[in-house]
């Protein structure tokens, strides 16, 4: 398929929005229409992008090959069965979907259609993370901090399934082992779910993750600290950075990127300290994402996150949901 690819946009809220903005800049994609069950927003989108309007999936379904779905979380399942069982491709926002019985018949659906599923796990698309695809990243532990203030928006799940699965999806695709055990906890503060968890992840190959998430700070952070053997590595997802301290060899750090901070151990295991700032590219995480959804189907290759990588997500999410003896915060 080497043609433009006809793209509509299914929920067109906060996110959908910006996927149309997105898709009506990528000129790999021909940007067809819009749906969401709110007239008055499918109306307002489509005539800020100058696509069409449609009056129901189906409809827009004759029109497209592949579909974004940004409709909330515990509607992803239902739509997604429609788009897929029509035969077109489609990217999923994250959660995948609200359980894993879900995930699988749509991944089975897929496979059955021969369509791509990507689910919407966009930090693998941060700059700070593209920046360290050139380091061997091996962490034994990680500690991760997810924080946000308060917004009504997502609130129809626990905040594990909202903002953490952010990292989880981050830390399964960085370790290289199965989790062996969990042990979390949350606090309900202002809903009916936890709205601040902690999780630590054990995996077989005794790496260990520390998560906290939170969608009731007073400021935002979303930050990820790794430790290897050789380096310990910073990321701070919301500036779209990364900071590499490493151990290398004597005469290295000495390169305008690098900077020698000093020397560690004697005589032959005598090492440099460097710190080092990966080159980050000015990179729309958003358009890279997409860009790269339509690139897997017109290439008919394997999406960047999977709809089985955003099932193993979902699946830790929902051991980490299981485990959490929610305290309910009274006054
Ligand atoms: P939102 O409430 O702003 O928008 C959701 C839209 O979907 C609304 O306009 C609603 O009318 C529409 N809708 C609901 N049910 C529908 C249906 N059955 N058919 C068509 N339209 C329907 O929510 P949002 O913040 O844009 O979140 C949407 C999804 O995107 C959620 O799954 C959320 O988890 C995800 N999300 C992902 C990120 C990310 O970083 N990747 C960030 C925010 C939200």
């Amino acid at each position: 398929m080497n043609s433009k690819l006809n793209i509509g946009v299914i929920g067109v809220g906060h996110l959908g929005s910006l996927h149309s903005k997105m898709y009506a800049e990528i000129d790999t994609t021909n940007f067809v229409g819009v749906f969401d069950v709110n007239e008055e927003k499918r109306k307002e989108i489509a005539s800020k992008f100058k696509v069409k309007a449609f009056t129901s999936i189906e409809e827009m379904l004759l029109h497209v090959d592949a579909v974004s779905i940004a409709t909330v979380t515990t509607t992803h399942f239902e739509v997604a069965k429609k788009v897929i069982s029509a035969g077109k491709h489609v990217l999923i926002e994250k959660p995948i979907t609200s359980t894993l019985q879900e995930a699988d018949e749509l991944i089975t659906l897929a496979k059955e259609k021969n369509v791509l599923i990507q689910v919407g796990h966009i930090e693998r698309f941060n700059p700070a993370i593209i920046s360290l695809e050139s380091f061997k990243l091996a962490p034994m532990f990680i500690e991760s901090h997810r924080l946000a203030q308060f917004n009504p928006r997502g609130t129809d799940v626990a905040v594990v399934l909202d903002l953490m699965i952010h990292d989880i999806d981050i830390i399964l695709s960085l370790v290289n082992s199965p989790v062996k055990q969990i042990d979390a906890n949350g606090v309900a503060v202002v809903s009916d779910t936890p709205d601040i968890a902690n999780a630590r992840l054990q995996f077989e190959n005794g790496c260990v993750a520390n998560v906290t998430s939170s969608r009731i700070s007073r400021n935002k952070m979303r930050k990820m600290r790794m430790f290897q053997n050789n380096a310990y590595i910073a990321i701070d997802f919301q500036q779209g950075s990364a900071d590499v301290f490493r151990l290398g060899n004597e005469g290295e750090g000495s390169l305008w990127s690098t900077m020698l901070l000093g020397q560690i151990g004697e005589g032959k295991k005598k090492r440099n300290i460097i710190y080092e700032q990966p080159e980050i590219k000015k990179i729309n995480a958003l358009k890279y994402e997409l860009e790269s959804f339509v690139h897997a189907v017109q290439t008919n290759t394997r999406p960047v996150v999977s709809g089985e990588d955003g099932r193993h997500a979902l699946d830790v999410a929902q051991q980490i949901m299981n485990k959490i003896q929610v305290q309910k915060f009274s006054v």
